[in-house]
């Protein structure tokens, strides 16, 4: 049989409260299905995670060079140091690049389909993932400004990206 994710969406075709396969868990037992988080945080992310919580962007940094990690990183790649802070990003970044989403691989994503992922550059080396909120199909392009955005799921928070206001910068 086949075991890979392919197979799973194919053998779990349930609408209402689900486990995904292995990686997600529900953070609700109502119907409607609900934003799927991991089920546990990697070390390397508790602080990035409990930033976001706090409304904050927090992004490794080195101690000794001063490089910022992203991904989060055990040892610096610049100097090989294990010594790091945690600064906070930007509140604003550009597009630098965009996916338009038209199927959705989970229940709460296809309730908003299409919808856009897009890769914010905060212009000092990181780049982050997230979804843009609330975006029309023509609100969107490469080196766009957007505003760092979370939104709650469960006792957590993701990053989202927002169209920024331009006359606000
Ligand atoms: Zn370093």
């Amino acid at each position: 049989m086949h075991k890979g994710v392919a197979g799973d969406q194919r053998e779990s075709n349930v609408v209402g409260p689900f486990s995904w396969p292995g990686r997600y868990v529900v953070m609700s037992n109502q119907a409607e299905p609900t934003r799927p988080f991991p089920k546990s945080i990697d070390p390397l992310y508790v602080k990035h995670y409990e930033g976001l919580k706090r409304g904050e962007v927090l992004v490794p940094c080195c101690r000794d060079c001063k490089a910022l990690q992203w991904p989060p990183r055990v040892m610096c790649d610049e100097c090989h140091s294990i010594d790091f802070d945690q600064v906070a990003m930007p509140t604003r970044a550009r597009v630098f690049s965009y996916v338009t989403v038209n199927r959705a691989f989970h229940p709460w994503f296809a309730a908003r389909a299409p919808y856009f992922t897009v890769l914010g550059d905060f212009g000092n080396g990181v780049r982050m993932l997230g979804l843009l909120r609330d975006a029309s199909a023509d609100g969107v392009g490469c080196d766009q400004e957007v505003e760092v955005g979370f939104d709650s799921v469960g006792e957590f928070a993701v990053l989202e990206w927002r169209l920024a206001d331009e006359t606000a910068a």
